[in-house]
């Protein structure tokens, strides 16, 4: 079975995966975009199952701010940030895939949350864009590698 490792900037929290990964989006949604700080947040969904942190998770971090539904994680030595979770759908996890030490083999499938995209940004690629969720809408987002 195929299994991916990630790890924060500085080292100290890594994590590993096993299973693969559910289908990649570009997420221009300015959650995203002010968390990461860049263009947009490249992730997938991962079922919780299918990851686990292999060390520094008493440096792993949680951010949840009232009244929202996902909350973020990041390493508190170097600010890296690493997985989302939806507070009322534990089964899968939200990884940023800039976190992985390999190529997991499936590329972005579409831009979504493009309606609240950096006006300084211009996407040159031919891939689907969609103002919020991609047809099918949070669900098709939150599919396993199983799924897909
Ligand atoms: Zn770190
Ligand atoms: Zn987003």
């Amino acid at each position: 079975m195929q299994k991916l490792t990630g790890r924060c900037l500085c080292g100290t929290v890594s994590y590993e995966i096993t299973g693969g990964l559910g289908p990649i989006y570009n997420c221009h949604c300015s959650k995203c975009r002010r968390w990461h700080g860049s263009a947009y947040r490249t992730r997938a969904a991962v079922e919780t199952k299918n990851f686990k942190w292999t060390s520094g998770e008493e440096h792993v971090k949680e951010y949840l701010r009232e009244g929202e539904a996902t909350s973020k994680t990041f390493c508190d030595i170097c600010g890296a940030s690493l997985i989302s979770r939806i507070v009322n759908d534990l089964e899968y996890i939200g990884l940023p895939i800039g976190g992985l030490e390999q190529d997991p083999g499936n590329r972005p499938v579409a831009h979504i949350f493009v309606g609240s995209k950096a006006p300084w940004y211009e996407i040159t690629d031919d891939l689907p864009q969609y103002q919020e969720w991609p047809p099918g809408g949070r669900g098709v987002v939150r599919q396993s590698a199983s799924e897909v």
